[in-house]
């Protein structure tokens, strides 16, 4: 590892300087992948945790598609014994006083797959890909935030905050320098796009008296969606609800909150059981338009979060991270300009595409008119009717759009 305050040395002739911002799950995967494709580029990563257990303890629980797997799979990083397989997904609407309302079952034996995805806790992957990093010999320079202060030509690393961090860097200047700094919604500053849901995602763990048999369930209600991910024998819970009711209920008595979640739920989850609630985050949009600048680009959380409705923003930063790299690896200095606009092209389509279906999955179910109700109706059956369309929205969840 470099010293604190040392120029990082030249790569291989001709081979860019390259900063990562971030040693995420997206952050690290970048590094991985210009690792595998051989590139010689000279690469630093800097993190603002003080450590590398730091995050380990994220209790989120991410649903991560098929995609995904075979990409950090590939990368020795996929941490199989810690994950749940998605074989099937029930979607469906909550509204009072319906009992007979459509709903969409997608299933993996449709698209040819033995699973959907898989869920996994935040910080177990990052353990996994902290563990291939190592065996790849990338470093990480942890207690560093860093801002960088994007050039035509190059991007300068300043340290960011009080300072205080054990290994703050001098100014340095690099070739190019990858964002990767995430974050959540609420802890990030507004960007262009910019969407406040007022919807709080309550995290936890929920235990049912049925079996789920890889059974995931995407239920909309009138206050936001409420997702239960196969985790083991149980159920990880993301409970969207306004932001006063979160706080109801995390101060309230568990067995109202075990109530009041039963009665959003479809009958295939059988009779809950038992609540546990472990956090809540913040729910909105916050997006950039354009993904780089200069020198500059942007990827994963750090150009796009979105509604974690659907569980598409770790997918979307991996995709993400797989093109940045594969344009990347090989390119000389000079033609660093080049790879980023084709990056930016290659990756509108993906990102647009998400940024408009969870941002109107997150809304279109809180609408109260009555037509809304009926459209909603209608394009469930529609797309409970039509195989064709499942399959082909099933295979772009999993796989992403291209362009
Ligand atoms: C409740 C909830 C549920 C979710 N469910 C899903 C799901 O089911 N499926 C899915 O795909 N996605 C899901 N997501 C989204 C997913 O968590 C994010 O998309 C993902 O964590 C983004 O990864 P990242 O590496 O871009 O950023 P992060 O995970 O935020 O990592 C960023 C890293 O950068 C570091 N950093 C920050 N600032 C600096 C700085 N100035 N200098 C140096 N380092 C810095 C941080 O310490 C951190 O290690 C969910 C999100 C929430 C909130």
């Amino acid at each position: 590892m470099a010293e604190p305050g040392v120029a990082p040395r030249a790569g291989a002739a001709g081979s860019p300087r390259i900063a990562i911002v971030g040693a995420g799950p997206v952050g690290l995967s970048v590094a991985l992948q210009l690792r595998q494709l051989g590139s010689q580029a000279e690469l630093r990563l800097f993190d603002a945790q003080p450590h590398a257990g730091a995050a380990t303890a994220d209790p989120r629980v991410l649903a991560l598609s098929e995609g995904s797997r075979q990409l950090l799979q590939a990368l020795g990083a996929w941490p199989a014994d810690a994950a749940t397989a998605i074989r099937s997904i029930h979607v469906s609407q909550h509204a009072a006083g319906l009992a007979s309302l459509p709903r969409v079952m997608l299933r993996a034996q449709d698209s040819g797959l033995a699973a959907l995805g898989y869920t996994v806790r935040y910080g177990e992957l990052l353990l996994a890909l902290q563990g291939a990093a190592r065996a790849a010999g990338i470093d990480v320079r942890y207690g560093t935030p860093v801002r960088v202060q994007p050039g035509d030509a190059s991007a300068r690393l300043l340290a960011d905050g009080d300072g205080s961090g054990d290994a703050q860097p001098v100014p340095q200047d690099f070739d190019l320098a990858v964002l990767a700094e995430g974050g959540a919604f609420h802890d990030q500053r507004q960007r262009e796009l910019h969407r406040d849901y007022a919807q709080t995602a309550l995290i936890g763990h929920l235990r049912c008296d049925r079996a789920h048999d890889g059974l995931a369930v995407e239920r909309f209600t009138e206050h936001g969606p409420v997702a239960l991910l196969p985790r083991g024998a149980d159920y990880a819970l993301v409970w969207c609800v306004p932001p006063q009711q979160a706080q109801d209920v995390l101060r309230g008595e568990p067995a109202q909150a075990l109530q009041a979640l039963q009665r959003l739920l479809p009958a295939c989850c059988g009779r809950a059981l038992e609540l546990r609630l472990f956090g809540s985050y913040p729910l909105g949009l916050n997006a950039r338009v354009r993904a780089r600048q200069g020198r500059t680009v942007q990827l994963g959380n750090a150009a796009q979060t979105l509604h974690p409705v659907a569980g598409q923003g770790l997918n979307l930063g991996l995709r993400d991270s797989a093109t940045l790299a594969r344009l990347l690896a090989g390119v000389p200095e000079s033609g660093l300009d080049a790879a980023l606009r084709r990056y930016e092209l290659a990756r509108a389509p993906d990102r647009v595409a998400l940024l408009g279906l969870t941002d109107l999955l997150a809304r279109a179910f809180t609408w109260g008119a009555p037509p809304a109700a009926a459209l909603r109706a209608g394009a469930l059956a529609a797309l409970s009717a039509a195989a064709p369309l499942r399959r082909a929205l099933q295979r772009r969840m999993v796989f992403g759009w291209r362009g």
